[in-house]
Parts: C-alpha cells; structure tokens; sequence
C-alpha cells in the first residue's frame, strides 16, 4: 500500500510498503478523505515527530477485522480519532480530556490507503457514521469538534457579539458555529477571498484585518466583541484580538504564534477589564459527538468549505495549498482516486 511520510512541508515521500495484517483486537480500513488540518502545516509543532504520517481527519470504510473484534464489520464507515483519553484519570473526570495523563497509542496517519486501527482506538475512538454523514463530510468532525470545545470552553451563548480572527478552515467553523447558536459575528482577514468566504457562511460583518476594527465594532454594536476567537498566528493578529474585547469579554486562543514569539499581554488593562483570555486545545468525546450530530443534522453545513479533493500522490501540493492558504479553504486527500 501507499504511505506518505512528512518530514516537513516541502519533502513528503510516498512509500510503498506492505499492507498491515490485523491481530485479533485490531481492524484494517481503507482511507476514504482524508482533511489537512491547519495544524499538520505547522512544522515546530510537528517536527519533532517527523518523519510521521499525518492525517487525523479520517473518513474510513472496514476492510478486515481481527477475530476478537464484535462491534464493527466490513463494510462499516467510521471516522478513528486519532487518539483517546482514558476517561478515569484526574484530568477527564474534570472535562479536560486532552489533558489526559494515560494516553498512549496514536492512530497512524490518514494520509495512507490504509490504516491499521490499534485495540484501544477500535474500542474506544471509533465512531459509526450516520447515512447522513458522506466521508468527505467526516473529515470536519475533528475539526469541528475543536470549535464545539473552545466555544463551550468560552460559554459562547445567543446575542453574543463574537468576533472572529483568521478566516481559515478554523476561524470558518468557528462563524458557523456561533451563527447556528444565534450570535452576531464579525468575522476578520487579511485576505479579501477568505472574507467573502466568512460573508457566504454567515458572518454579519466582514472587516478586513486593516481597517480600524474596534471603531468599527464600537460604530455598528454600540460596544467591543463579547468573546474573540484568535484563529490565526500573527502577531498582528493577537495585538487586534487584545484591542477587540469588551469589557467583561473572553479572548479565546484557537490558534497561538509559535513557541519562539513574545507575547505582552496588557495585564493592568485586563485585570481592570475583567477580561478573560481562555485557551482551547484538540478535542475530547463529547466534543466529537456534538460535531457529529451538528454535522448530521446539517446545523452546521461543512460542504461548501471544501476547496480541493486530491489524491495521494499529490500531498506535496494538498500541503502547499494549505501552507499558502490564499485559494483554499479544505483540502481533502482521497488515497483510492
Ligand atoms: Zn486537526
Ligand atoms: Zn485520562
């Protein structure tokens, strides 16, 4: 079979190597759609396990179970997180999931035509798709989840003037969701063909990154952003997620500059503003199972977010295409087309 391993975005080698045999816990599926998230292109986070094959938006269709294996069958869809909490450990029985101390096998990439599924993720990281979920459809759960995370983390509610940073595949799911839960969203870009993205998927307002946005929040709400969703990594973007807030309002890292980047936060206006900032990482169970049912009963549409569908053997371009972010949105890789 066909495996891609990255070491980093611009040296991707597709391997063959033979296909795995599954023991008796463990199943074998084919990969369907594969997503590149935003993350898989950001090399100081992933470096240091290169080379890996990526891939954790995975839609998949059983192929082989082990003889131990009751639960699923061939021919079953499914989307594998790519790895599990225990669910037992201080951190989960505190909802922080992705905190988890006891996680320890990974799922193999997606980007691969196969992927052998290890005991603890076919017990417990397996979700069936609904009819109602196409596999390309499934490539936005975990994507999806993550939002469904950092807006219940930021107790994103009705009314709330929310404000978007970043109109990526990320910042996107986040004004879709926040309009299915009936807030008014601005949504913010540097680039003029992402910010129309954001107009078509809901948001109210589209302003671009350069215009002086806390005048024009002030002029059409009367007041600052209830919660800010910080999507993008620039600099210049977290000093405009700082300016944004009101008072008493939620700043909410989704996506963080890298680990080399200084970052002032202006404490003394904060702790008089009562403003929070909250971080939001990955995604836990009940995360993916809310995204699975928004995505399910079409609450939030993810099908016209999809830019690009290729095969495997054009990853090197999929991950340009994300790298440069200009003309896509998702890019979706089919190893079978
Ligand atoms: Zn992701
Ligand atoms: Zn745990």
């Amino acid at each position: 079979m066909k495996v891609s391993y990255w070491y980093n975005n611009n040296d991707i080698r597709i391997e063959d190597v033979s296909t795995p045999v599954a023991g008796p816990k463990e199943m074998l599926v084919k990969v369907i759609s594969c997503g590149i998230c935003g993350s898989d292109i950001v090399e100081w986070y992933r470096s240091p396990r290169a080379p890996l094959v990526q891939g954790h938006e995975i839609g998949a269709e059983v192929v082989a179970t082990g003889a131990d294996i009751k639960k699923y069958h061939i021919g079953d869809r499914v989307f594998i997180a790519p790895k599990v909490p225990c669910g037992t450990c201080f951190y989960c029985r505190n909802g922080h999931d992705p905190q988890c101390s006891e996680v320890r096998e990974r799922l193999p990439g997606g980007f691969a035509e196969y992927i052998l599924v290890p005991e603890i993720l076919v017990e417990r990281g397996t979700y069936l798709l609904p009819q109602s979920i196409t596999y390309d459809q499934s490539t936005f759960i975990e994507p999806l989840a993550c939002v469904v995370r950092a807006q219940r983390r930021a107790c994103v509610k009705k009314e709330q003037s929310v404000m978007v940073i970043g109109c990526g595949m990320g910042g996107l799911l986040n004004v879709k969701l926040a309009k299915a839960k009936g807030c008014k969203v601005i949504a913010v870009d540097i680039n003029q063909t992402k910010l129309e993205y954001a107009a078509r998927m809901g948001a109210d307002i589209t302003l671009n990154a350069a215009d002086n946005i806390p005048d024009r929040l002030v002029s059409q709400y009367g007041k600052k952003a209830d919660v800010v969703f910080l999507c993008a990594s620039a600099d210049s973007a977290v000093e405009q997620a700082w300016k944004c807030v009101d008072k008493g309002g939620t700043i909410v890292l989704f996506a963080v500059p890298a680990p080399d980047k200084q970052v002032v936060v202006p404490v003394n206006d904060f702790w008089m503003k009562e403003i929070t900032i909250q971080t939001s990482y990955y995604c836990g169970p009940p995360d993916i199972a809310e995204a699975m049912n928004l995505i399910a009963s079409r609450k939030v549409v993810v099908d016209d977010l999809i830019t690009h569908r290729l095969p495997l053997t054009d990853i090197v371009k999929g991950f340009k295409l994300v790298s440069d972010g200009r003309d896509s949105i998702k890019v979706i890789i089919k190893p079978h087309e």
